[in-house]
Parts: C-alpha cells; structure tokens; sequence
C-alpha cells in the first residue's frame, strides 16, 4: 500500500520532516517490524480507524487505558462536563480526593496516593521517594521490565553481579546508572546473591509483578515471596509497577492476585497509571503512610506539578474506575481474553506454528516459541523474522496487535465474541503462511 493515495504515507512524510522519526513516542514508528505506521483518525468501542478509513479490531488500546474501550458513553460525558467548568486550576479539587479514596479503596497495601500525569514521572518519584525514606542508594531492577524513561532506569545488566549497570541510552552518563543494578527476571538464586552483596544499600526493588514490556511474562510465586522476604530482611522497599497491570489484571492490581497466593503479601509502594487516567494524562504513586508522608509538602522529600491531578484526566479515571468496579466487569473480560489466547493456540497448533500464550485479566501475552518464557533472554529467541510477517498479515487483515514482539496485548470490554472470531480467523489465514 505504497500508491500515492495511501494518506498514512503521506502523513509519515510530513511527520518526518517535523517530529524525530515522525513519531512522539518511539514503539508508534513500526521501526521493528517494517512498513508504515497507520494514522488512526478517530476509534470506537474495540475498533480504530487509519488515514486511508481502514478499520482494525485494536489489541492495543493505547498501550493499556482503554479498557473500556474507545468513546465510552460515559466517559464521555464526564470529560465533556469537567472540561465546561474548567481544564486546569493549579490548586485542589475535590475529585483529586475522590480519585485518591477510590484507588485506596481498591489497592489496600496503599494508605495514600499522589497524583502525576505519566508512568515515568510515577516510578521516577517512587524511586526517589524509596531513596529518601531509606537514606539509601542503590536500586534493583530486573532484566526487560520497563519503568518508563528516567535516566537512572535505562540500564542494562552489567557483567556479574557486582558492577552495576549499562546506559542504554546516550545522554545518560555512567555516574547516573552507577547505583542501578539489573538482575534477571525470576531467578531466585541470583537475587539472593544480590541482596548478600548488597542489601544494606539497597533502597528499593522495583518490578513489574506481570511483566509486559517483554511480552507477558510473569513473576513466579516463589519469585515474588522471596522479593518480599529479602526486602524486609535488608529494610529495602518492594516497589510494585502497576502501571500497566493496575486495574487491567484485576480490580485490585496483580498484587491482589499474588496475595491471594502469599499470606500477608503487600508491596511497600506501588505504581500506577495507563487504566486509572482512561486514556488521558494521569498517574500515581502510593504506599505505606509513613513512607508517603515523607513526600513534600510534609517531609523532605520533593515531588511536584503544574498539571498533577488535572480536572480533566481525574473526571476520565473516575469515570472509567465507576465502570469497572461493576459486578462481573473482570471475570467477562478474562473470559474474553482467554478465549483469543487459547483460540491463538489452536489456531497455531492447526498449522503446525509453535506458539504459547497466556493472559490475566484484559492483558494477554503470545509467543512464537514452544514454551512460556520465564525472563527476558529467553522472550528474545523469538523468530523476530516471523514475528514480523505476523504482524503485517494480521495487519492487512484489519487486526491491530502490539508492533513489536516484546509488548504485551489488550482486550477492552467493547471486544465482542465476534471480534474475537474474526481475529481468529485471520490468524488462521495468516499462519498458514507462516
Ligand atoms: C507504560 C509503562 C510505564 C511508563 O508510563 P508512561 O505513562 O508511558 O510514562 C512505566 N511502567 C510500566 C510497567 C509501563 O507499562
């Protein structure tokens, strides 16, 4: 689709020309997989439509927030009215309380919560905050989770566990990453030699619970006890991000999923954003009460901004938390959603393609491999190669997943068994090219 008529081209050009890569966030540039990012004009309930008026069955749903999915009536109109009375004041509001009581209600291990407008400014001050309630250093992170842009995250695992990080990005000098230590996802024996090393520096220990910037991969049961066990035993604190898991998983995190599992489970602090914004700018912080009350205006800590619990994005997150508080909301989202991950299955099994999937909630994950992988190393033996001709086939056949092997995928509530089927069905088509 190539031909001058194809207006996604043609607007890639132009964005090009202004925008580094033609693109504000990098993963939107299809620079993995090939070809020309689509220019979604408008969206409707589980559907997206491109700059040529080519509808797609959306699988990404802005990265996670729409879990409604798109134009949800009441959505809406409470962004609609909040805008009328106004769409930023730089002091208070009462639905900044509201938001707050409702995600304390739903989150038990947060006592209180603080209020930004993105994921990377979250685990930016959540790291910050740790470090200044411990009057420590170091951080621990682990191989393929991602917690948003923050020069101190941007790491790679070093050789051995006693050198500390890799920038992975320039522009973030060695003295920067010196106190960030990568370890590999799920592996128990390596973390306990870490915290023998280094435990009584260590600040915080900050982990997707389900990772999904590497796909969907989850932290063993045995994983997440024993982070909690060395965390209180060397005084550091579990940083949970939730960003993306938050409210998409579960109604109360994947942390009530693991609790449900290990008595007494609770993180320390917990990051939030993606579903509780709905789809506009807002995110979040909390914890402990003696470690929140640590943030400024009460304690040393600093933390601010000029749009932080905005009118606009707070009235979108209580319209969107309204919704999926109801009565049945997430056990017919995991329905749904485990129907396209064993349907993937099968369909793959029909034309001998190795593939796995797996999914909680409205969050699934699907790998070209025979087996679920457990870290980071093992996501990438994917067949990027194949990936790719996947994606572009489910692509000309109006399906919309995530543009890169290593991203996780998102059913919303508009999903409709027969969206499922016709996902499925060209899924069939396209792996019997495979
Ligand atoms: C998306 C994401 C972030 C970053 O959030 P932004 O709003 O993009 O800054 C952080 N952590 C996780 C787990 C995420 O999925």
């Amino acid at each position: 689709m190539t031909h001058n008529t194809d207006r996604n081209l043609s607007l890639f050009e132009r964005a090009r020309a202004v925008i580094p890569g033609g693109v504000n966030s990098p993963v939107r540039a299809f620079k993995a997989v090939g070809g020309t990012p689509r220019f979604i004009e408008r969206a409707q309930g589980a559907y997206m439509w491109d700059a040529n008026g080519q509808r797609y069955i959306d699988y990404i749903g802005s990265w996670g927030p729409m879990i409604l999915g798109h134009g949800h009536p009441a959505v809406l109109e409470a962004v609609q009215k909040a805008a009328v009375d106004g769409l930023s004041f730089g002091a208070p509001t009462e639905r900044e309380v509201e938001l707050a009581e409702a995600i304390l209600e739903l989150v038990p291990s947060m006592d209180m919560v603080r209020l930004v407008s993105s994921g990377t400014e979250a685990g930016m001050s959540a790291i910050r905050l740790a470090r200044g309630a411990t009057g420590r250093s170091k951080i621990l992170k682990f191989e393929g989770c991602y917690h948003g842009h923050a020069d101190a995250l941007l790491v790679k695992a070093g050789s051995g566990l006693a050198t500390f990080g890799n920038a992975t990005s320039a522009g973030v000098p060695p003295e920067v990453v010196q106190h960030t230590l990568v370890l590999e996802y799920n592996n128990v024996v390596q973390l306990e030699e870490a915290f023998a090393l280094h435990g009584k520096d260590i600040a915080c220990l900050m982990m997707e619970p389900i990772a999904g910037n590497m796909n969907f991969v989850r932290a063993s049961v045995e994983f997440t006890r024993r982070c909690r066990e060395l965390c209180t035993q060397y005084g550091a604190l579990l940083v949970y991000d939730e960003v993306m898991t938050g409210f998409r998983v579960a109604l109360g995190g994947a942390q009530s999923l693991y609790a449900a599992q290990i008595p007494g489970f609770a993180p320390d602090i917990t990051v939030m954003g993606k579903v509780i914004g709905g789809g506009m700018p807002l995110a979040a912080f909390g914890g402990r009460r003696d470690i929140m009350e640590q943030l400024a205006p009460m304690g040393a800590v600093y933390q601010a901004g000029t749009l932080s619990g905005n009118p606009v994005a707070t009235a979108c997150g209580l319209a969107t938390l309204r919704e999926i508080r109801r009565p049945g909301f997430y056990e017919a989202l995991g329905s749904r959603t485990r129907s396209l991950a064993s349907g993937l299955q099968a369909a793959a099994a029909e034309a001998s393609v190795p593939l796995c999937a797996d999914s909680e909630g409205g969050m699934f994950g699907f790998f070209l491999l025979p087996e679920l992988p457990q870290n980071y190393a093992e996501v990438m033996r994917t067949d990027g190669q194949r990936f790719n001709r996947l994606f572009h086939g489910l692509l000309d056949r109006g399906v919309y997943i995530a543009p890169a092997l290593y991203e996780a995928g998102f059913v919303s509530a508009a999903h409709q068994s027969e969206d499922i089927a016709a996902t499925l069905a060209a899924a069939r088509e396209v792996f019997q090219s495979l």
